[in-house]
C-alpha cells in the first residue's frame, strides 16, 4: 500500500501559468519510447540528465545572454557550478598540453593558482604581464600562444586594463581572448560586443547578489568552441544546482538596480573617503587621481561600478581596529552582496605574497577593498567615517 507513493504521478494541470520560473531539481526525465529518446540525443534537445542540462540553468542562461547581448543562434552562454568551473571549462574545453596561456598579472587569486600551479601539471605553459600595457602583454606572447585571459578591472588595486590594445592583439595573432567580466559587470562592459572570443563570470558575485548562490557563466559566439566548453562542463561534471540557478535568477531580476545604486554609492563613498585625514589613498576608476581615469570614461562610459579600494595611514593594527570598530559592514573575502562588505588583501587574498611584492602591487597593511552595497549612502559613509577615526588613533 505504502509503496504504492513512488509511483509517478501526473503533475496537476491549470489552463493559468505560474508567474514565477517553476523550481525543476529533477536529475533525470523520462521520455515516452526509445525513438523519442534517440531523437533528444541525436538533436540535443530537451532534457534527459540534469548534468546534460536542466530548464533553470537554461533559463538563467538565457537571461544573462541578454546582459552580454549574446546572439541567440550562437547557442547561448552555459551555466556552471561556480566562476572557478567556467574558467576551468573553457581551459578543460580548449587547452592541450604543449599550448600557452598568457594571463593578466593582477587576476582573481584562484585563476592565478591555475595559471601557476594547475595548468603546467597539465603540460601547459603559463606566464603573467601587465593588462594595462598592451605592448607589455604582446612581449610575453609565444609562438604557441593559444589563449590571453584577462580581468577589465583588477582585485584589488582597481587598475583598468587596455581592452582596445589587447582585443586588437587577439585578433591580429588569431589566439582567443577570455575575459572574465564578473568585477565590471555587463552593465559597464560587455567583452563580445567588444570583440572578445569568450566572456565568463561569477555569478556568484553582483550578478545573483545575495551571497546564497555559487554559480558560473560562460558565453560565446562561435558554435565549435561552445560546443568543447560544454562538453567540458558536462564531462568533468562543472554543472550547477537547479535550486542555485532558481536563487540566481530571482538575484538578477534586480541586478540593474542593484547596480545603479551600489554604483552611485560607491561613487560617493570613494569622494567621502578621499577627504578623510585617516586615509592615505583611494582608487576609484572615474576619480579624477586615479591612474586610469581617461580609460575607465571611454572604455566603461564612465562607470566606476561598485568596488573600490581605499589605504588607511598605519599598519595592521589600524587595520585591526577598523574591521572592529565597524560591525555592520560585513569584514568577509567576497563581493557583490546585497550589503557593503570589506575586505584587506594583505590578510587574505594576497597573504601568500611577501611584503615586497605586496608593496610592488601598492598593497600596504592598511589596504582594504570594498564590495558596496545598496545601503544608504549617508549611512555607510558615517559608519566607515566612525570606524576610520577609532582606527586612526588606535
Ligand atoms: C569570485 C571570482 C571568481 C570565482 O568565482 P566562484 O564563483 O567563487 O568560483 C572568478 N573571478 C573573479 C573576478 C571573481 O571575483
Amino acid at each position: 500500500m505504502t509503496s504504492s507513493i513512488v509511483r509517478r504521478t501526473a503533475w496537476p494541470t491549470s489552463v493559468s501559468a505560474p508567474v514565477v520560473t517553476p523550481l525543476q531539481p529533477s536529475v533525470v526525465y523520462s521520455s515516452p519510447d526509445p525513438d523519442a529518446l534517440d531523437a533528444q540525443y541525436a538533436d540535443a534537445t530537451g532534457y534527459t540528465y540534469a548534468r546534460e542540462g536542466h530548464p533553470n540553468a537554461q533559463v538563467l542562461a538565457q537571461k544573462i545572454d541578454l546582459l552580454e547581448q549574446v546572439d541567440p543562434g550562437s547557442g547561448g552562454g552555459i551555466v556552471t557550478g561556480s566562476g572557478m568551473s567556467a574558467i576551468g571549462a573553457v581551459f578543460l574545453g580548449l587547452l592541450k598540453a604543449g599550448d600557452h596561456v598568457l594571463g593578466g598579472d593582477q587576476l582573481y587569486g584562484r585563476s592565478l593558482r591555475l595559471m601557476s600551479q594547475d595548468l603546467p601539471r597539465m603540460g601547459i605553459e603559463t606566464s603573467l604581464a601587465d593588462p594595462t600595457d598592451a605592448a607589455a602583454m604582446e612581449a610575453a606572447l609565444r609562438p604557441n600562444t593559444r589563449m590571453i585571459l584577462v580581468e577589465v578591472v583588477s582585485n584589488p588595486t582597481i587598475r583598468v586594463a587596455d581592452m582596445e590594445g589587447i582585443t586588437a592583439l587577439a585578433k591580429a595573432r588569431g589566439i582567443l581572448l577570455v575575459v572574465d567580466n564578473t568585477f565590471t559587470t555587463p552593465a559597464a562592459y560587455n567583452p563580445l560586443v567588444a570583440g572578445a572570443d569568450i566572456v565568463v563570470h561569477s555569478v556568484t558575485k553582483l550578478l545573483a547578489g545575495h551571497s546564497d548562490a555559487t554559480l558560473g557563466y560562460v558565453a560565446t559566439q562561435d558554435p565549435d568552441l561552445r560546443r568543447a566548453i560544454n562538453d567540458a562542463n558536462v564531462t568533468w561534471g562543472l554543472t550547477p544546482s537547479p535550486f542555485d540557478c532558481w536563487l540566481a535568477e530571482r538575484g538578477l531580476h534586480s541586478f540593474h538596480l542593484r547596480y545603479r545604486a551600489a554604483q552611485e554609492g560607491a561613487t560617493k563613498l570613494a569622494d567621502a573617503l578621499a577627504q578623510m585625514p585617516g586615509v592615505a589613498r583611494v582608487l576609484y576608476p572615474t576619480r579624477p587621481d586615479h591612474p586610469d581615469h581617461n580609460r575607465a570614461v571611454s572604455l566603461l562610459g564612465g562607470q566606476g561600478g561598485h568596488m573600490l579600494s581605499f589605504m588607511l595611514h598605519g599598519g595592521r593594527a589600524q587595520a585591526n581596529a577598523l574591521t572592529r570598530a565597524a560591525p555592520n559592514i560585513a569584514f568577509a573575502p567576497t563581493l557583490g552582496d546585497i550589503g557593503t562588505t570589506l575586505s584587506h588583501p594583505p590578510s587574505s587574498s594576497h597573504r601568500g605574497l611577501t611584503p615586497e611584492a605586496r608593496a610592488a602591487l601598492g598593497i600596504t597593511e592598511g589596504f582594504f577593498r570594498a564590495s558596496v552595497g545598496v545601503e544608504d549612502p549617508a549611512l555607510l559613509i558615517e559608519e566607515l567615517g566612525t570606524a576610520i577615526r577609532v582606527a586612526s588613533s588606535a
